[in-house]
């Protein structure tokens, strides 16, 4: 796996992403276009979506562009989140999909990511392919009486919406107010409408397109939410949700106008479906906290661990579901959860409607709820070297009496906490992550690894 990753030269595993005008360009993108265009074939169907950033309707005439050329049919959903396109590749049965987006980087970048027919996003090995489509120039336009055509569909939203919705008790969110931030992405035409469909009652802000993002920046950082945290406060709202640029993530404020950790999120969004479904099975990453597998085994469900990165979380999941394991939820410590019986991937629209259903259900306020969760303590730490493969294989001895998980880096358990080293796949560093219910075991925990380390970093 980590040799495939390091093999792609465009994409990381959120698709490709670039600064508008320096490396991310109309050409850019109609070569990648023409290149899966080519991948699929003639007459083949390709959904294509984008979020609200400026560079947008150039990248998207180029896209179409690319894919009509190699004689594809494109149905153009206009402004939508990511995992609407998802969805309508799903439920549309598309042959892929094209999402323009940069997620939560800022307003200069603009990218791509590729979607499969199946509604995730594109693998290492066939996203190797495509780029050495593009590389070799192999890309095959299409002859005058196989070019491909566009159609719009202005449904494209609803669809969506009306599919989230009919997940949920109705009217489950009467009586409750909630305040909605899509920070001037595409979910500001999806979230505030499903809550409000579901009964709520829903402030927002930051809720028209604009790509120059005057609230804040795309990412929801707690500064950025400020104004979310006033305003959840100010109306009396049970909850505050913010989306990240493209709404797959999203990150939740309590009454109070706390911001509440990714990791915190996932384990009342995983308890929530426990609850539904007892004795099933949460899938994650193996840097997400121990607060996940252990709010689910109150209802006997057991926690599989993958490689970091969403796509390798929803691809786990449908292979366990292939296995006829009861695969209940799937989800990340950074506010993206995947609900299988929805679709597999990141849904920040669903996971908003999914906190609505937790707190109808509750009576009392998210911050208690938040209290009478278990306690973790987790650090997070990183350090530059050129060296981790060393790391890796000190680490494996050094702890070579203890269980090590080696998905993804060395991941080791020792008596109540666990410590992963990582390295990452994109830059010269290592990451270090150590997590106990004991804070004291967790620092000595992170000491002893960063002492062990030590030799190795620059
Ligand atoms: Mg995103």
């Amino acid at each position: 796996m980590a040799l495939e990753k390091l093999e792609k030269k465009y994409f990381g595993t959120n698709g490709v992403r670039g600064v508008t005008g320096v490396d991310m360009t109309p050409v850019f993108a109609l070569g990648i276009a023409e290149a899966f265009g080519t991948m699929l074939g003639e007459g083949k169907k390709v959904g294509i979506g984008r979020d609200t950033r400026t560079s947008g309707p150039a990248l998207n005439a180029a896209v179409r562009a690319g894919l009509m050329a190699c004689g594809c049919n494109v149905i153009d959903f206009g402004v939508v989140p990511t995992p609407c396109l998802q969805y309508l590749v799903l439920d549309h049965n598309l042959d892929g999909g094209v999402m323009i987006t940069a997620s939560h980087n800022p307003p200069e970048y603009n990218g791509i990511k590729i979607i499969e027919a199946d509604g995730t996003e594109m693998g290492d090995e066939r996203t190797i392919q495509l780029e050495q489509t593009m590389i070799q120039n192999k890309s095959v336009v299409s002859a005058w009486d196989k070019v491909g055509d566009c159609t719009e569909e202005p449904q494209a939203r609803k669809l969506y919406i009306d599919s989230i919705v009919s997940q949920f008790p109705k009217d489950c969110g009467k009586g409750i107010t909630v305040v909605v931030d899509p920070g001037n992405g595409p979910a500001a035409a999806t979230s505030p409408e499903i809550l409000r469909r579901l009964g709520c009652t829903v402030h927002t802000i930051n809720a028209e397109f604009n790509g120059r993002f005057p609230g804040r920046l795309p990412e929801p950082s707690a500064e950025g939410l400020a104004n979310l945290s006033a305003t959840v406060v100010a109306t009396g709202a049970a909850f505050g949700v913010a989306h990240d640029g493209d709404a797959d993530r999203a990150i939740f404020v309590d009454e109070n106008g706390t911001f509440m950790d990714g990791n915190i999120t996932f384990a009342l969004l995983a308890s929530y479906f426990s609850g539904k479904y007892p004795g099933g099975v949460i899938v994650t990453p193996v840097s997400t906290s121990g607060i996940v597998e252990a709010v689910g085994k109150k209802y006997n469900c057991t926690t599989t661990y993958t490689v970091v990165g969403s796509i390798y979380v929803a691809r786990t999941m449908r292979e366990l579901l292939a296995k006829g394991e009861k695969v209940i939820i799937g989800g990340e410590g950074n506010g993206g959860i995947i609900y299988p019986r929805h679709q597999f991937c990141r849904d920040g629209g669903m996971s908003a409607a999914t906190m609505l259903g937790f707190v109808s259900e509750k009576t009392s306020p998210l911050s208690k709820l938040i209290a009478e969760l278990p306690s973790f303590t987790m650090y997070q730490e990183k350090r530059k070297t050129t060296r981790a493969k060393e790391i890796v294989a000190h680490m494996r001895k050094y702890f070579a009496d203890f269980p090590i998980d080696e998905r993804d880096g060395i991941r080791i358990t020792r008596g109540g906490a666990w410590g992963l080293i990582r390295p990452s796949g994109t830059e010269p560093l290592v990451r270090v992550f150590t997590e106990s219910q004991n804070p004291a075991e967790a620092k000595t925990l992170l000491n002893e690894i960063l002492a062990e380390i030590k030799p190795y970093l620059e």
